[in-house]
């Protein structure tokens, strides 16, 4: 019988009877609420250039956040007021144009309101037969065609690349130990597998080959050229190394767009070498994969349809707020076979809920999971991948840009070549490593703009990654003048400092 049909027990109204539940008794003071959270997220989007793209949390602040758990109800508007106050404002910043510290996406009003969709919705994506899992597939499809991945292909959203990885790290052990390895482990195989990436692959791939039980050791991280792109020749002679030893290589790992400098591997050689070794050929297309959106770029990505699991973010240059990791593998029968279960309470049908096998939960670790499509999917038809292909062209552009007027800059210098939108640079100046460091926090902490730091070629270096599709070319004026103006101050007061140590 259907709740609202319910008789009152104990001659209770029925009103009483739902005390229980967690829905509010006035609906219309609630959607007034609603409506003014609603309202003040979409004012902060309007108006995110008028705030500091980041500011440090003072200990209040923090502390607000220390406080027991709650027994008593408390109040929707108080929470509402705290989270304005004491949340938003101390976030990371990747919403803001100036952030340019990280591989970090912007998000988009749109990706917002179907977060909003989906949360009232609130499906679980694990499997059975329901619209929302259609929604995925609709993904699923386009990617294959994006990446033309051939018909066998399947995927799944995940929470990030660093998941995906995992995922076509154990997908390519599957293919290299049998389905015994589920149940025998690693060990009983007797082989010693090992896995190849260049120097700037992300520490991801490293963990998953640790968390699948291979060990961390077992990738062979290959030299890189000028370019920061896998040496093939080394990675071949890497490849007959291990194999005269007695190892048994079983992955090759291209990366397109490396977080340090953002180069793209040669994925067609990678792809040749990977084919005619017989390894598994796993992408990490983190943020690079989708300049496969732009046409000029693409070509650049040739080899990537050739990957027999592909990892990437919608997160990151798609603008689909957090968190939407993606992976495809060239043949979904590998995923069943790597992580499919047979639990009775799992049991398909024909027909019911339980019909339209196979679930994404026969295809990854999850179990329950959450509607990660409907944002990408509201993205994807909303701003069509035109508009979308075009912020990926234009953080390039802008990255060349920044090159330009660093190269332009007597006291600047260029870490890195640009081969897409990051940008690595120094100021010019003694006790490099220290300075520059300091330039970055001291621009962070102004508010201005948020760049980072990393190491190229065992240097520091300030890092810019254009990843958001609000940055235009005043955000990157505003940093090489905050630059430079930080790092004039630094040098002017260097003289002061040696003279008052001697
Ligand atoms: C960001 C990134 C990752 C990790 O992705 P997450 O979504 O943060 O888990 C892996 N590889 C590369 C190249 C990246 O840029």
């Amino acid at each position: 019988m259907p709740v609202g049909r319910l008789r009152p027990i104990y001659g209770e109204p029925p009103s009483k009877v739902l005390m229980g539940t967690l829905d509010p008794t006035d609906w219309r003071e609630l959607r007034t609420q609603g409506h003014r959270m609603l309202d003040d997220m979409l004012d902060y989007l309007e108006h995110i250039r008028e705030r500091p793209v980041w500011r440090p949390i003072p200990n209040e602040v923090r502390a607000r956040f220390r406080e027991p758990l709650n027994r008593s109800p408390g109040d929707l508007t108080a929470a509402h007021e705290t989270f304005m106050s004491h949340v938003l404002p101390y976030a990371v910043g990747n919403v803001h144009p100036g952030f340019m510290g990280w591989v970090h996406g912007g998000g988009t009003p749109v990706g917002m309101l179907a977060e909003m969709l989906a949360g009232g919705l609130n499906a679980n994506l694990g499997g059975r037969d329901q619209m929302p899992l259609e929604v995925e597939r609709q993904i699923v499809q386009w990617m294959r065609e994006l990446f033309e991945f051939p018909e066998s292909a399947g995927g799944l959203f995940v929470t990030g690349t660093s998941m995906a990885n995992l995922i076509g790290v154990l997908t390519a052990r599957t293919a290299a130990l049998g389905d015994d390895v589920r149940h025998a482990g690693v060990a009983t195989a007797g082989k010693h597998l090992v896995a190849y990436a260049s120097a700037g692959v992300h520490e991801s791939v490293t963990r998953a080959l640790n968390i699948c039980g291979l060990g961390s050791d077992a990738l062979r991280i290959v030299a890189v050229d000028a370019d920061h792109r896998m040496d093939v020749d080394a990675l071949r002679c890497a490849i007959e190394a291990d194999r005269d030893a007695g190892r048994t290589p079983f992955l090759v790992v291209g990366t397109a767009g490396t977080v340090d400098v953002g180069a793209l591997d040669d994925l067609v050689a990678l792809a040749d070498t990977a084919r005619r070794e017989q390894l598994w050929f796993h992408v990490d297309g983190a943020y690079g994969a989708l300049a496969r959106l732009v046409p000029d770029l693409s070509q650049r990505l040739k080899g990537i349809e050739r990957a027999d699991s592909l990892a990437f973010d919608f997160h990151k240059w798609g603008q689909v707020p957090y968190d939407a990791g993606f992976v495809l593998v060239r043949d979904a029968e590998w995923l069943q076979r790597t992580f499919a279960l047979p639990a009775h309470y799992l049991r398909r049908d024909r027909g019911g809920l339980a019909a339209g096998s196979p679930w994404p939960c026969d295809l990854g670790p999850d179990l329950s999971r959450g509607f990660r499509a409907l944002k990408t999917w509201f993205t994807l038809t909303v701003y069509g991948t035109d508009r979308l292909g075009e912020s990926v062209s234009r953080c390039c552009a802008l990255a060349r840009y920044l090159a330009r007027r660093v190269e332009e800059a007597p006291r600047l210098e260029l870490a890195a070549p640009v081969p897409l939108n990051i940008v690595c640079f120094r100021y010019r100046c003694e006790d490099s490593d220290r300075i520059n460091a300091e330039i970055v926090v001291t621009l962070q902490e102004s508010g201005v703009a948020a760049p980072s730091v990393t190491t190229v070629d065992g240097r520091l270096a300030i890092r810019a990654a254009i990843v958001n599709h609000r940055t235009a070319r005043e955000d990157i004026d505003a940093l090489v003048e905050a630059v430079l103006a930080a790092g004039d101050a630094k040098a002017a007061s260097e003289p002061r400092r040696a003279r008052e140590a001697s």
